[in-house]
């Protein structure tokens, strides 16, 4: 049986002032599926990320998730389980890591215990004040906060921006894991090109706003010197 995507992009161009940064990107993903868009910086990661929660109009093309055109509205998308982890992490500093938890539960969410569940660590951290916390363990914050919003389309900004490698090994496993568990579609945005082809189903690449490269995650893990040359756009 054909799956249907949870997440499907077609023809998609979308940009800033009516200028696009994204041209002609057909991407989709599945259900307990991870697809990971690499590139250079400026290749329009992140403009895709924004488009796909609803957060930055298409200029043409369509986005489909959960079976539904998407809404032109970030809450409406949210409700329905399209949630956003941004780069910056949205965490609130001066709060502890219960009151950061407690502002993001949903009443129809999982409970804080059960996101303790992927990330035990930050069980003895939940009086910390979050601005003490190090960078991994704010951007586990930041993945479990997403979580008790009972996403079914997670989308997830250059998790590992300023972590050191080793906070990097360790978070993206668990991403694997949640994807698996919850049986989520998962869309990650990732500077680390092996670690991510690591636990990724499927990747596109990305240079200047196009797709210069896609396929299978082992496809394009045997192929690394072609996705090395498609991120300095000699594909
Ligand atoms: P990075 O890793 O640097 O975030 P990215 O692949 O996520 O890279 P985007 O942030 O999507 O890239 O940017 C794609 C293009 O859109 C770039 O040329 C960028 O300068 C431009 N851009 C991004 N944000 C805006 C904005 N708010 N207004 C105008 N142009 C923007």
């Amino acid at each position: 049986i054909e799956v249907k995507p949870a997440l499907n992009i077609a023809g998609l161009a979308v940009g800033y002032g009516g200028v696009p940064a994204v041209r002609d990107l057909n991407a989709h993903v599945r259900a307990g599926e991870i697809l990971a868009l690499l590139g250079p910086n400026g290749a329009g990661k992140t403009t895709t990320l924004l488009a796909s929660v609803g957060a930055l109009p298409a200029l043409s093309g369509t986005i489909t998730a959960l079976g539904e055109p998407l809404d032109r509205r970030v809450e409406a998308n949210a409700r329905r389980g399209i949630i956003l982890v941004p780069d910056s992490r949205g965490v609130f500093h001066r709060l502890s890591v219960d009151d950061n938890l407690r502002l993001a539960r949903r009443k129809h969410g999982p409970s804080v215990d059960d996101v303790f569940d992927y990330f035990p660590a930050l069980r003895s951290m939940r009086s910390r004040r979050c601005g003490t916390l190090s960078g991994g363990e704010q951007q586990m914050l930041a993945l479990a906060k997403a979580l008790l919003c009972a996403p079914k389309i997670l989308l997830v900004d250059e998790l590992s921006l300023g972590l050191s490698p080793i906070a990097v090994e360790g978070l993206l496993p668990r991403l694997r894991q949640i994807a698996d568990d919850q049986h989520m579609a998962v869309v990650l945005v990732e500077q680390h090109i092996e670690l991510a082809l690591s636990i990724a189903d499927t990747a596109v690449v990305l240079h200047h706003g196009r797709s210069v490269m896609s396929g299978s995650a082992t496809e394009l893990r045997g192929r690394r010197d072609m996705v090395e040359a498609a991120y300095f756009g000699s594909v």
